[in-house]
C-alpha cells in the first residue's frame, strides 16, 4: 500500500533520531523539518531501495553501447568532414557501416538508459543480464571489425 500526503511526516520521523547526510552535499539530517536539505536545498524523499541493486550488468550493457555508438559516431563525423574539407566523396561502404554501428548502437542505447528499459533489463536473471551485457560489446566488435574489413578492402 501506498502512504500518500504523509511522506513529508514519514520523512521527518524517520530523520527524528537518525544521523544520516544528505545524499547530495552530505550534510547531517538528525531533526530535518522541512522536506529539503538545509544545507543544499535539494528535495528530499523517502523511499525503498534494492539492499544490492546488482548495477554491473547493466552498467557493462550501457558501457558497450556507447561505445559502439560514440565511436560510430565520431568515425563518421571524421570521414564526413575529412571528405568535405579535401572535397572527396568518402567511400559508401565504411559509410553505411558507421551508420549502422551509430543507428544500431546508439537506438538500443537509448532505449536501454530510460527507466523503462532499465527496469526491463532488472526482470531478467543474473544471467540473462550477463548475455545482454555480453551482446552489446559482441555488436561494437562486430561493426569495428566490419568496419576494419571494408576500410582494408578499399585500400
Ligand atoms: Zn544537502
Amino acid at each position: 500500500m501506498v502512504r500518500t500526503g504523509n511522506s513529508a511526516g514519514l520523512l521527518r520521523e524517520f530523520l527524528a533520531e537518525a544521523d544520516l547526510p544528505c545524499p547530495g552535499c552530505g550534510y547531517n539530517l538528525r531533526g530535518l523539518q522541512a522536506s529539503a536539505c538545509p544545507e543544499c536545498n535539494q528535495a528530499l524523499v523517502l523511499q525503498v531501495a534494492l539492499a544490492e541493486p546488482r548495477l554491473g550488468p547493466l552498467i557493462a550493457a550501457l558501457l558497450g553501447l556507447a561505445v559502439g555508438a560514440g565511436s560510430a559516431g565520431t568515425w563518421l563525423i571524421l570521414f564526413l568532414a575529412a571528405g568535405l574539407i579535401q572535397g572527396f566523396t568518402p567511400p559508401f561502404i565504411p559509410i553505411l557501416i558507421m551508420m549502422l554501428g551509430l543507428v544500431g548502437e546508439g537506438v538500443p542505447l537509448a532505449l536501454l538508459a530510460r527507466r523503462t528499459g532499465r527496469a526491463w533489463f532488472r526482470r531478467h536473471g543474473p544471467a540473462t543480464a550477463v548475455r545482454i551485457a555480453t551482446g552489446a560489446w559482441v555488436a561494437t566488435a562486430v561493426w569495428v571489425a566490419l568496419l576494419l574489413a571494408a576500410m582494408l578492402l578499399i585500400d
